[in-house]
């Protein structure tokens, strides 16, 4: 079972950089306070209180962690150590940049109980990470994770496809490199144009054009079924609404309140759609955790089958796996497998 975990946001601290994309402010809706002993104690012991007895972990998001100064890593860090010597807490895990890596701070980030990292690695571009104020290089990435890799931890890494400069091919070879690199989950965060940001002023200009809806879904499609055909998790796909988002933040870009969901549901979406024709009845099974994709949001993916002269049924059927469709045709049954029968051309992102 996953453990709870009590989340702090450290808005930009640490970070001596200014991504063009970038205002933590409005992501994470802090002022970029850091946490005291007492908050954090205080917090724990609320969310243990609900915890049902799961194993808990603490998580530092936002900012940059390890390019904190060493004291203020510690002063976060030391509250926690009763709690992880005691197995009160089970780890603590953290979000920071690349550059703030190397062999030294990782192990000391291990001896003080951190067991996850995650790395904005953003893209693994030269030329991306450059046209986005990034400061590091796709080496620096690599090595970073591959340090963290070596140290026994559990490797997280955000990419931000539709930066400055950045093509769906650009964004897949970097995922691929994730994946290579062994990262055990990833974050897909498409780039987004947050007012007051460097990325917003070009866009003002015209010299910058984030993805849209429709082409950001394709693109996390694409993405997202060459993670899990690698058996890498993604656990999460867009910012959340309730990290300060809203009309008046978001500018442009593709940013929808349950872009994830759109982007999952659409793997069952594309799949049927491809296997089923005009004129046809048709009955599609699939496993009961899968109905909400399959159906799609009040659903309208039987409603675009009917659309296209469908006349389709959807039933649960716990036989099947979880990524398993069977599509019957009067007496015939047809069964597919998201990871192995759906498959996109990059042409069709661009
Ligand atoms: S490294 Fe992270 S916190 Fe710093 S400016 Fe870039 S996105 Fe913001």
């Amino acid at each position: 079972m996953r453990p709870v975990t009590v989340p702090f946001f450290i808005s930009h601290q640490g970070c001596p950089h200014t991504c063009v994309f970038c205002d933590q402010r409005t992501i994470s809706g802090s002022a970029g306070r850091l946490p005291g002993a007492d908050e954090l104690l205080s917090k724990i012991a609320v969310w243990r209180a609900s915890s049902g007895g799961r194993d808990m972990e603490v998580a530092f998001f936002g900012g940059s962690f390890a390019a904190l100064p060493e004291e203020t890593q510690a002063r976060l860090l030391e509250p926690l150590q009763p709690l992880l010597k005691s197995g009160e807490l089970a780890g603590v895990r953290l979000s920071t940049r690349p550059d703030s890596i190397d062999a030294r701070r990782v192990a000391w980030l291990k001896e003080n109980g951190v067991r996850t990292i995650e790395l904005g690695i953003q893209s693994l571009d030269d030329e991306v990470l450059t046209a986005s104020g990034r400061g590091h290089s796709a080496d620096q990435s690599e090595a970073a994770m591959a340090c963290i890799k070596r140290h026994g931890l559990r490797l997280g890494a955000q990419l931000m496809p539709g930066l400055p400069g950045d093509t769906p091919q650009a964004s897949l070879t970097s995922l691929e490199r994730v994946i290579a690199a062994g990262a055990d989950f990833i974050r897909i965060y498409p780039a987004l144009v947050l007012r007051g940001t460097e990325l917003a002023r070009r866009y003002a200009a015209g010299d910058y054009l984030p993805l849209d809806l429709k082409g950001g879904i394709a693109l996390c499609k694409l993405l997202l079924l060459r993670a899990l055909q690698a058996d890498l998790p993604v656990i999460r796909i867009g910012l959340q609404a309730d990290q300060g988002l809203n009309a008046d933040t978001v500018l442009a870009g593709c940013w929808h309140a349950a872009l994830g969901q759109l982007v999952r549901s659409g793997l069952c979406r594309d799949l049927i759609g491809r296997h089923v024709y005009p004129g046809e009845e048709v009955i599609i099974r699939c496993h009961p955790s899968r109905l909400s994709d399959v159906l799609g949001q009040k659903k309208c993916h039987l409603n675009e089958l009917a659309e296209r002269g469908i006349r389709a049924r959807v039933l649960p059927d716990a036989a099947l796996e979880i990524n398993e469709i069977a599509i019957l045709k009067n007496t015939e049954r047809f069964n597919y497998n998201l990871l192995n029968d759906l498959h996109y051309s990059i042409d069709e992102v661009y």
